[in-house]
């Protein structure tokens, strides 16, 4: 009885938890080892470069050329230092994970001496061949060159004995290939909307940047499972496996103590990631059996990203030396959570203040009100974008499911600020009477509100958590860089209109906190649609969502339309972030990466269901004919028949349930087939997704009854139970 999950199961009872090299020095000690930091520049620079490097960082000024050799023989001198042989662009290609393309520093010069080179200009810049990344038709082939630029405001860092610089990733028209440009621009652009807006309260304030805490989820699955599951290894997903008959329903997990192998594994990245600057905080088992979350302490959010990225790095790499497969897939497993990248974003002024902290005067509080509203305008102006802009095939099996955020754009505010916003609505249309004193009386209802657990709403995808908002639809497998760029432009977008608005009234000669207040006040009644403080999870809210016009996200390749509708292009090209053939690429890269996952799982599964789980099921029911014709050769047909009437049935359902697959298998691949056929992007994402994957859903629940019929020696994959509860 020697298969797959046999040896597997074998394998995995002799896991112990790992040792690791443990650091006993405190964090502190070692925290940002392997970041070329500002300190380090500080050492390694002359001051002028250093000076140039800082200003780069602080006011996006780009480096004189001049220095450009100075800093990068800084940086190797301290990377050779550090050990490292190599150096690498790092960037971010259209496909949620990162590149790299590793160039060894030693050389030869003309007398034939061999030492350690690194100029300036492979620092500042690189051409990347590679037109075998996405680009949405960006890079024609007679013309694929593409170039990777150094982001001096993310810091090089050290992994593997390598030298990784982040860089942005253009074609040679400098249009963005990659997810970083974006994003920058995206930064840029809020910086300099949200100052102007800031900047009606306070004359001091000269910078806003956007602060990024994501919180990561994913689950461990024992690697020698992994390699007896070909969907796991493939897919990132279990394709079929009925549910186990205990997984989260006694809510056991959710905070529980972490199981050793699983900590020496956390330990293990942990100290990994602290070596690289990365400051995580927190860690806990999550709600589904072996998921877990970490979260760092939130940043500056092109570092946050590039942090989260590097740390998805670390997991996997560590991971294996654990025995363990970390699955940052959004729907790992049927029947029990999934797993998000919830996003905790907020704006800090470069005079400290959080601006979506609540002050303690009125003063502050109508600064405050001012961002809330703005953000909250933003949300509700694109709110089908921002929730398009989580959209994936992954992410499509969690949203709207078990316990995920639903999959229509709602904003929680909490009880406090609901009664403000209310109170803001209700009051009359002022400027007579006493409205200056019921402006103020609500405005300093505002109590300063510390971020408090009492109050959440974890069915809102989009929720207001005392300091910050937090974005918890976004998926746990993403580079978060899109949603971001999307609520990014969309905030700058309102943060814009803001200003204009209170200019305006204050040109027509209203007071100063008069026209504010007003622009707050409409903003408000504007954006009332997206406010919904209920149970998100309701069908009632399905309901009530649709009333007010809200679009819920029922396809991905619909949803990808979002981005090249013409408000996305126009608000997108309000701050030169993305243009409408960059837009377009992206709608293209997405669309046919959809296709493509699909047509994987698609793939999989059939084989899966033809060469593992037919075969299984026909040799368990020739157990059950042959037992019934021993039974007859002692007994006699008629009382054979009495005997087995319910083991007849048996053999009766398992050809039912075979052919089903069969069949189901084959028009499957026949609807493929057609699929393939399209040249159209959108019309074979289309095809994909309402004539392909509907069988999927088919084919699953067919074989997930076979596996509670079959003989549990003869199934072939480790069963949910095993894959979720073995520790
Ligand atoms: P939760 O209770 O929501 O699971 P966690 O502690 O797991 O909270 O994660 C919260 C995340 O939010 C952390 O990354 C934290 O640093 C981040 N965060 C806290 N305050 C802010 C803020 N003002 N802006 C952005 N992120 C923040
Ligand atoms: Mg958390």
């Amino acid at each position: 009885m020697s298969n797959f999950r046999i040896r597997a199961l074998q394998e995995f009872s002799t896991h112990r938890a790992e040792r690791f090299f443990e650091e006993n020095r405190p964090v502190s000690e070692y925290f940002g080892q392997n970041v070329f930091t500002l300190e380090k520049m500080r050492k390694y620079l002359s001051p002028d470069a250093y000076a140039q490097v800082v200003s780069s960082i602080r006011e996006g000024v780009s480096i004189d050329r001049r220095f450009a050799d100075q800093i990068a023989a800084g940086m190797k001198t301290w990377a050779v230092e550090m050990g490292a042989t190599h150096y690498t662009h790092w960037f971010h290609p259209m496909t949620d994970s990162t590149a790299e393309k590793h160039e060894a520093f030693v050389d030869r010069d003309a007398e034939g001496h061999i030492f350690e080179n690194f100029k300036g200009s492979t620092l500042v810049q690189q051409e990347s061949d590679g037109s075998s990344f996405p680009n949405g038709g960006l890079r024609n082939t007679f013309e694929a060159r593409g170039y990777t630029a150094w982001d001096p405001s993310s810091p090089a860092f050290i992994l593997d004995n390598t030298l990784c610089i982040p860089t942005v990733f253009v074609a040679y028209t400098g249009e963005s290939l990659d997810m970083k440009l974006p994003l920058l621009k995206s930064l840029r652009a809020l910086d300099r909307a949200a100052v102007d807006v800031v900047r009606l309260f306070d004359r001091n304030v000269r910078k806003v940047e956007v602060m990024l805490g994501p919180e990561q989820e994913y689950f461990l699955v024992d690697d020698a499972f992994y390699r007896a599951r070909p969907d796991l290894q493939i897919c990132n997903r279990t394709l079929i496996g009925h549910t186990a008959a205990k997984d989260q329903q006694l809510e056991d997990h959710y905070f529980g103590t972490i199981p050793s192998r699983t900590m020496a594994f956390m330990k293990d990245f942990e100290t990994n990631a602290y070596k690289l600057g990365i400051l995580l905080k927190t860690r806990h088992n999550e709600v589904a059996p072996n998921q877990f979350e970490c979260a760092p302490l939130y940043c500056e959010a092109n570092l946050a990203i590039d942090h989260n990225l590097i740390l998805m790095l670390l997991m996997r790499k560590v991971a294996k030396k654990h025995h363990f497969k970390v699955l940052f897939h959004e729907k790992p497993f049927d029947g029990v959570n999934g797993s998000g990248k919830h996003c905790n974003w907020s704006l800090v002024t470069d005079t400290g203040v959080n601006l979506l902290s609540p002050g303690r005067t009125p003063r502050t509080n109508l600064q405050f009100l001012s961002i809330f509203v703005s953000v909250i305008r933003a949300v509700y102006e694109h709110n089908y974008l921002l929730m398009s802009s989580v959209a994936s095939l992954s992410n499509s099996y969690r949203l709207g499911g078990h316990e995920a955020p639903p999959a229509v754009m709602s904003v929680f505010v909490g009880t406090t600020l609901d009664k403000v916003l209310r109170s803001i609505e209700d009051m009359s249309d002022y400027g007579e009477g006493d409205t200056e004193r019921e402006r103020l009386s609500v405005v300093s209802e505002i109590p300063e509100i510390l971020p408090d657990n009492t109050d959440r709403n974890r069915t809102s995808p989009f929720a207001f958590t005392g300091n910050r908002f937090e974005f918890r639809a976004v998926g746990s497998s993403v580079n978060v860089s899109a949603p971001m760029y999307v609520l990014n432009a969309a905030v700058a977008q309102q943060l814009r209109r803001f200003k204009g608005l209170v200019d305006e009234k204050m040109a027509a000669g209203e007071k100063h906190d008069d026209a504010i207040f007003q622009v707050i006040r409409q903003f408000v009644l504007e954006s009332k649609a997206i406010r919904f403080e209920g149970n998100g999870y309701g069908k009632e809210w399905k309901e009530e969502s649709a009333r007010r016009g809200l679009k819920p996200l029922d396809s991905v390749p619909e949803a990808n339309k979002a981005l090249i509708s013409p408000e996305t292009v126009k608000l997108f090209a309000e701050d030169s972030i993305l243009s409408d053939r960059e837009l377009y690429a992206r709608y293209e890269v997405q669309q046919e990466t959809y296709t493509k996952k699909l047509q994987i799982e698609a793939r999989v599964l059939g084989d899966l269901i033809v060469n593992h789980i037919v075969p299984t099921a026909i040799k368990f029911q020739n157990t059950l004919i042959d037992n019934c014709r021993g039974l007859r050769d002692l007994f006699g047909q008629e009382k054979m028949e009495q005997m087995c009437s319910s083991q007849l049935k048996m053999i009766e359902k398992i050809s039912r349930y075979v052919d089903s697959l069969r069949r189901d298998v084959h028009d499957m691949i026949e609807e493929r087939k057609k699929a393939n056929q399209l040249q159209d992007v959108t019309d074979r994402a289309t095809a994909y997704c309402e004539c392909v994957l509907p069988y999927m859903g088919r084919i699953r629940e067919v074989s997930d009854k076979l596996e509670m019929l079959v003989d549990d020696e003869l199934w072939p994959l480790p069963k949910y139970r095993e894959m979720l509860l073995s520790r």
